[in-house]
């Protein structure tokens, strides 16, 4: 069916192909493609294009639905995905309220078929039966004539014998007559183009198996689906002229009449700082120069590193598959071997899909609010002057409009994005930092959620949401708590200054603290800190020479959340067993 007359008046897609994590470029543009439906009160709608069999995958399908909720870029029409939200509550997702079908596009081969044997009826497609030799030989001869092979139908075709073969079954590709007049069209952000019949080929519409090509099974879908406007990336920017000439010669099925022609936004691609394409390569590269710097060669050397620690993911590969991807740019590995030989190496890897960063702890406001400045800005100035750049989707919805897309390519600047998040979390209240902490955590720092649990983190969550670049960094700043009372080590420098420097005074000090907080009625953050601010005005040490010794015994280090909360989540006994275990081995040091 159609946009039937209560179709909404405006209708986005985002049609990804399942063939891995959503890259965030491709959020970027389903966030684009969502905020022009939300600003004109139309639908988005979400279409999963898996005609590539061999590339596709149901995982990556699932993934791409998960990232997508996860970042709150809700569609009203495509899979139906049931969202948990951080408050214990669901959203529906999708749905199918004009009834246009699947959603999956391997579903709808019937509807494909349908329009192809329209065509072929019609002599505007037709089987075609090349060998792979005659078409390399055409290759080769245009490689020797320096022009780009722009295949076209043979002048000696035989259309009833082709028909025939096509009809007794013998699989064959279907092409595209393309038309011999130039293709124009408009691009909302690029405006008007035209491309000369000579680049375009007699592309394909249906692959020898059976299945239809992307080209064709968008143009379809995008008409049957009654999209309004259609935005992608760049990357798409030359197979438009061949959508544009199919939808000129389909006609729809239902309404007889021709394919309308949607509106087109090209969207700018995403670069890293150096101009480089913003790529799932990048976690491979980053990995082969480390590798490369460490000079390791062989997949043993990786695991001489790990010392005896299990590598399960990193071994499934063949030491021949591990030295092929080291000398070969190419070559990516499989995701969790990379995170396997990353760990053991030591090597950040740059996060690319939407997944790497909600894994890396970004909070989802934080994504939207920078992607959306890729390619795309408010023009307008914020209270400081400055070109306004914060903004939530609310915002985006009410501004987002094409003129104001760039044509060129967007720099992906990290430090911004981490600033940028760095301030949604520190805006966030106590509570809900802790609770969205705990949501990632459930995932992905399970171990620092159970050792020291929600109740004790509570204590030390205001004290260190301001220093959180990303969810991953409270691990960090509370691994003081994670290791056994009588196992963390003394950092030499830090026992000088702040215990035995003036005759011990710092241990004298651990001495009369002691049976204070081990008398203290409640072991809580307001009663610490009293006995603390108490004890520097009688002693008239003053809070520095009390609050440091004090640091130094129960973590180690001179540097902890502030004190009061690292005690308490200490616990009394943890606090005085680590004080008494200071005492002990700096004494006798
Ligand atoms: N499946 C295509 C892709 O993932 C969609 C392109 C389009 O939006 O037309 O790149």
């Amino acid at each position: 069916m159609t946009s039937t007359p209560s179709a909404p008046p405006v209708i986005t897609r985002f049609a990804p192909s399942p063939t891995g994590h959503l890259h965030i470029g491709g959020a970027r543009t389903a966030l684009f493609c969502w905020a022009y439906a939300r600003r004109h009160n139309g639908a988005f709608l979400l279409r999963i294009e898996d005609t590539d069999q061999k590339r596709s995958s149901e995982a990556a399908s699932r993934g791409i639905l998960e990232d997508l909720a996860w970042l709150g870029i809700d569609w009203d029409e495509g899979p139906v995905f049931k969202r948990e939200n951080a408050d214990g509550t669901t959203t529906t997702l999708g749905g199918n309220p004009r009834s246009v079908g699947s959603f999956y596009q391997s579903d709808r081969r019937d509807i494909y078929d349908s329009y192809v044997d329209w065509l072929v009826e019609r002599d505007l497609a037709y089987p075609a039966f090349d060998t792979p030799e005659a078409l390399a030989a055409m290759r080769q001869l245009a490689e020797k004539e320096k022009r780009t092979f722009v295949y076209r139908r043979a002048a000696d075709y035989n259309r009833d014998a082709a028909l025939a073969r096509m009809r007794s079954g013998e699989p064959c590709p279907i092409r595209f007559k393309m038309p011999a007049t130039p293709i124009d069209f408009r691009d909302e952000v690029l405006g008007d183009i035209t491309v000369s019949n000579d680049e375009l080929d007699d592309f394909v519409i249906r692959k020898a198996d059976g299945f239809p090509t992307y080209h064709f099974a968008v143009v379809i879908d995008d008409e049957l689906m009654g999209t309004t406007h259609i935005m992608r990336g760049q990357e798409h920017l030359n197979n438009t002229p061949r959508h544009v000439a199919l939808m000129r010669a389909l006609v729809n099925q239902t309404t007889n009449r021709t394919f309308r022609i949607p509106k087109f936004a090209h969207l700018t691609v995403i670069a890293n700082q150096d101009n480089s394409k913003m790529s799932k390569r990048d976690r491979d590269k980053a990995a082969r120069a480390k590798c490369r710097e460490l000079n390791i060669k062989t997949a043993d050397d990786v695991r001489a590193r790990a010392n005896a620690r299990p590598l399960p993911r990193f071994d499934a590969l063949s030491p021949a598959d591990f030295e092929q991807w080291l000398g070969d740019k190419a070559r990516q590995l499989e995701t969790h071997a990379l995170e396997d030989l990353a760990s053991v190496i030591g090597v950040e890897l740059p996060e690319i899909a939407v997944d790497d960063f909600r894994r890396s702890g970004y909070l989802p406001d934080a994504v939207l609010n920078y992607i959306a400045l890729l390619g795309w800005n408010p023009g307008e100035k914020g209270p400081d002057g400055k070109d306004l750049e914060r903004f939530d989707t609310g915002y985006l919805v009410e501004k987002f409009a094409f003129d104001r897309v760039g044509k060129s390519a967007s720099k992906f600047d990290r430090a911004k994005l981490i600033a940028f998040n760095q301030d949604a979390i520190a805006q966030l209240s106590d509570e809900e930092f802790l609770t969205r902490w705990a949501a990632w955590a459930r995932r992905d720092d399970v171990e620092t959620l159970e050792r020291l649990g929600i109740e004790r983190l509570k204590l030390v969550a205001g004290a260190i949401k301001g220093r959180c670049r990303t969810l991953k960094d409270v691990r960090p700043l509370v691994s003081f708590a994670m290791v056994d009372d009588d196992a963390y080590a003394f950092n030499p420098k830090d026992v000088e200054k702040h215990l035995k420097a003036d005759d011990g005074a710092g241990l004298a000090t651990l001495r009369a603290l002691a049976p204070k907080l081990q008398a203290l009625p409640a072991f809580d953050v307001a009663s610490i800190d009293a006995l603390l601010d108490a004890h520097a005005t009688d002693t008239g040490l003053g809070m520095g020479k009390v609050a440091q010794p004090l640091r130094v015994a129960v973590t180690g280090a001179a540097v902890s959340p502030p004190l009061g909360a690292t005690l308490a989540i200490l616990g009394r006994d943890g606090t005085l067993a680590r004080i008494r275990r200071c005492l002990d081995t700096v004494t006798r040091a």
